[in-house]
């Protein structure tokens, strides 16, 4: 079994990258980021809960994000491995993981971390505001997703780091050249 995390601000490509890594190994996805617009789009009583916080850029409490991946991974309990993206955004939140991976005798292997720029990701979401229709990609709840992000976020690299499961690669450039460089970094 392969758990990975996949690592990286906002607009840095996590979805895009997701996609053709879950194509080459099998992965089970679970994004966060995903489970909460589903659940806003189909008015279930979580997604009335978040709504309004996720409008905003602000991170949904851990509480609330860490009983919903639980979930999650209770209604996968054959997986042969999952890649996690958009969590975990906070320590408490990569605690959990541990030990949710732990009660099922597993773990997450490695975290590998996209490295972009803010002036990029700022650039990139601009551009995807222009056909997402997503709420938070107006530009205040923009500036509070990205500061969400240098704030709250940045803490978890560290904490991977310690432990030597950190892996940094370069999130600017062709985006079959950095899948190859995230390929790498996984089989390595
Ligand atoms: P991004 O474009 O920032 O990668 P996502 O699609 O991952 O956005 O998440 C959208 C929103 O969902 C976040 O701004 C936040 O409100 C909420 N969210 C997603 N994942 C988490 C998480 N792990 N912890 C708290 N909030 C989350």
């Amino acid at each position: 079994m392969l758990n990975l995390v996949l690592f990286g601000p906002p607009g840095a490509g996590k979805g895009t990258q997701s996609e053709k890594l879950i194509a080459r190994y099998g992965f089970v996805h679970i994004s966060t980021g995903d489970l909460f617009r589903w659940h806003t789009a189909n008015n279930t009583e979580l997604g009335l809960r978040v709504k309004e916080i996720m409008n905003s850029g602000e991170l949904v409490p851990d509480s609330i994000t860490i009983d919903m991946l639980n979930e999650e991974l209770k209604k996968n309990p054959d997986a042969k491995g999952f890649l996690f993206d958009g969590f975990p955004r906070t320590v408490a939140q990569a605690e959990a993981l541990d030990k949710f991976m732990a009660e099922k005798g597993t773990a997450i292997h490695k975290v590998v971390a996209l490295d972009v720029s803010e002036q990029e990701i700022r650039d990139r979401i601009a551009k995807r505001k222009l056909t997402s229709n997503r709420a938070d990609d107006e530009d205040d709840k923009l500036n509070k997703r990205i500061n969400e992000y240098f704030t709250k976020t940045v803490h978890v690299l560290p904490f991977y780091e310690k432990q030597g499961r950190l892996q940094t690669v370069n999130g600017i450039g062709e985006i079959d050249v950095i899948y190859g460089n995230l390929c790498a970094a996984i089989d390595s």
